[in-house]
C-alpha cells in the first residue's frame, strides 16, 4: 500500500511509523487514520520486524482528530455525517476503539516517540502504544469536557494516570507535562528534545535483541493481567457514554459555539 499520510521505514529490526502531516500538525484524517492502521499491520506481517515506532514529524506529535483541513473538509463532502448515532458510532468504533486496541495488542512492542504537543485523538494514539518516550517540551490534554464527552474515545486515561489524577486531568481539561506525566508513570523516559529521536531508537534496538517470541509472550501477559484488572471491558461503557455525549452536544445550544463545524447537528 502506498501511503500519503505516514512515513513507513525499516531500520534493522525496527519498523518507524511517521506521521507525517507536519503543516496541520499531523492532525487524523480518515485517511490518516486508515493508514496508520494499514502500517501496523504491515509492521505486524512483516517478520524481520521486531519492535514498532510511531513518530510524528514536525514540531507536535499530533494535534489530534482532523475536525477542519481541507482534507478532512472533502472527506466529509464524500462521505457526509449521518443523523442519528449510527453514522458516527461506526466511523468512531473502527477508528479510535477497535482500531487502537487491535494495535494495543499486536504481538510486538510498540512505542511512541512523542515531542510538543500530543492533544486529545494525538493523545490517544500515544496511549495506544506499550511504551512512551516524551521529550521534555512534550504535554498531553484531553479537553473532551468542552465537546461534551467524557474523555476522547479509548478510554485509558484511568490506567495512564491512576483514578484520582485521571479526574483531575478530565474534569479541568489542563495540560500535563511530560515531567508530569513521568512523575504519573504514563511515560518511560523524558528526555531532551534534541536526544528524543536518539533516545527512542536507543531503546528499541536493545529491546529488539531479544527474541522476538519473548517479547510476544511478555506483551500478551502484561495485557492480559490489565485486561484481568477490567482495562479492556471498561472501555466499552466509556465509549458509549462518549456517544452520548456527542448526541447530547449536538442538540443542545449551550454547545453549539463550542464545537468545530463537523461536531455540530446532522
Ligand atoms: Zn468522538
Amino acid at each position: 500500500m502506498a501511503f500519503e499520510n505516514v512515513l513507513y521505514e525499516k531500520i534493522d529490526k525496527v519498523a518507524k511509523i511517521t506521521m507525517n502531516r507536519p503543516e496541520v500538525r499531523n492532525a487524523e484524517s480518515q485517511q490518516m487514520s486508515r493508514e496508520i492502521q494499514e502500517a501496523f499491520k504491515m509492521a505486524e506481517a512483516d517478520d524481520d520486524v521486531r519492535v514498532i515506532i510511531l513518530a510524528g514529524a514536525g514540531p507536535d506529535f499530533s494535534s489530534g482528530h482532523d475536525l477542519g483541513t481541507p482534507a478532512a473538509r472533502a472527506e466529509a463532502e464524500k462521505n457526509p455525517p449521518q443523523p442519528g448515532l449510527e453514522w458516527g458510532m461506526n466511523m468512531e468504533t473502527w477508528r479510535w476503539l477497535e482500531g487502537p486496541l487491535y494495535i494495543r495488542d499486536i504481538p510486538k512492542p510498540t512505542i511512541a516517540q512523542v515531542q510538543g504537543h500530543a492533544i486529545m485523538g494525538g493523545f490517544l494514539l500515544a496511549s495506544m502504544c506499550d511504551l512512551i518516550i516524551a521529550s521534555e517540551d512534550a504535554t498531553f490534554l484531553d479537553m473532551a469536557v468542552q465537546f461534551g464527552v467524557p474523555s476522547f474515545e479509548y478510554f485509558s486515561h484511568p490506567w495512564e494516570l491512576g483514578i484520582r489524577k485521571a479526574k483531575e486531568f478530565l474534569f479541568t481539561g489542563d495540560s500535563i507535562t511530560a515531567q508530569e506525566a513521568w512523575q504519573a508513570g504514563m511515560v518511560n523516559r523524558v528526555v531532551p528534545r534534541e536526544k528524543l529521536e536518539e533516545e527512542t531508537m536507543n531503546l528499541v534496538q536493545k529491546i529488539a535483541q531479544n527474541q522476538p517470541f519473548a517479547l510476544r509472550l511478555v506483551k500478551m501477559a502484561c495485557n492480559a493481567t490489565q485486561d484481568i484488572q477490567g482495562f479492556r471491558p471498561s472501555l466499552v461503557p466509556q465509549f458509549l457514554l462518549h456517544q452520548i455525549g456527542h448526541a447530547h452536544a449536538r442538540e443542545n445550544p449551550d454547545y453549539a459555539s463550542l464545537l468545530p463545524g463537523m461536531m455540530r447537528r446532522r
